[in-house]
């Protein structure tokens, strides 16, 4: 269904050469570019993807910006995880409409406003609080104020423990993953998933060490190529650039404790 653009809502500006522009609707405004300026009057009130004319007679064309648009645009502290990276964490993580998960740290909320895209309620734990304002300020002008009510963020060290339990999910990007690892055996419900996000394989193999001595099954380390094609008429060819590296995804599931095990379950007492 097709809605008309409002007044306060945050929109992206895309001329010719790609480069973008995100800002918000004001009745009476004026966007400027050195290549000219548009009014706002001119996009109320009209469908996304219109084409208009700046001043100096630039081609612009207006959206809503999408999840992927805000994250590169947002302003950010703590480096973001890139777009590919947190798809990739959402199918890892399997995270669901209603999901209790665990993020920790928070930094700029990238990967939090993903995780409350795709429906989870959020309990963040940061120890920087400015990063954790930024971060509810960015949930907010994406997702708006009601998503908030399923993103409380705490100011607290995710190595000194997690107070939860029983939960569904815990997704970490912080440096030192695997001294999280016993907090997260400890409250993740059995089932539940553990997902890692780590620039460097060093942090990836330490992780998998602390996993490999704890309830844990199905570790496992993947990254994400992403690599865009270029294809105009007969000229079809991988595109020249590339992100070489952003960083690696570990992924664990939490087993039900021993005694609970069948083995365990049907030895003699
Ligand atoms: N995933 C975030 C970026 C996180 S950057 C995003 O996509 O925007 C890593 C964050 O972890 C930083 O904000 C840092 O302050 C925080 N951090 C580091 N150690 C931590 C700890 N022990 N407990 C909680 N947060 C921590």
């Amino acid at each position: 269904m097709s809605r008309a653009l409002e007044a306060g809502e945050l929109v992206l500006l895309t001329d010719r050469k790609g480069r973008r522009y995100l800002l918000t609707l004001v009745e009476g405004g004026e966007f400027h570019t050195h290549a000219g300026s548009v009014a706002h009057d001119g996009l109320i009130g009209g469908p996304e993807g219109t084409q208009v004319r700046t001043t100096r007679n630039a081609e612009l064309t207006v959206w809503r910006p999408t999840l992927r648009d805000y994250v590169l645009k947002m302003p950010r502290g703590a480096q973001v995880v890139y777009p590919k990276d947190s798809a990739a964490i959402l199918m890892h993580a399997d995270v669901f409409p209603g999901a209790r998960v665990l993020e920790s740290g928070v930094g700029s909320g990238a990967l939090s406003l993903s995780l409350l895209r795709a429906g989870a309620v959020v309990v963040g734990y940061e120890v920087r609080e400015d990063f954790a304002q930024q971060a509810v300020g960015n949930v907010t002008g994406f997702l708006g104020a009601k998503a908030v009510d399923r993103f409380q963020v705490e100011i607290r060290d995710c190595y000194q423990g997690i107070d939860a339990e029983g939960l569904d999910r815990i997704v970490l990007d912080l440096p030192e993953p695997w001294r999280v690892v016993p907090h997260a055996a400890a409250s993740l419900r059995p089932g539940g998933i553990l997902v890692a996000y780590t620039p460097s394989i060093i942090q990836a193999v330490q992780l998998r060490e602390a996993c490999d001595s704890g309830p844990w099954a199905f570790a496992s380390t993947m990254e994400v190529l992403h690599r865009g094609w270029h294809i105009k008429g007969d000229a079809v060819r991988p595109e020249h650039r590339m992100v070489g590296h952003t960083g690696f995804v570990t992924a664990a599931r939490r087993l039900a404790d021993e005694e609970m095990n069948l083995e365990a379950r049907l030895r003699p007492r």
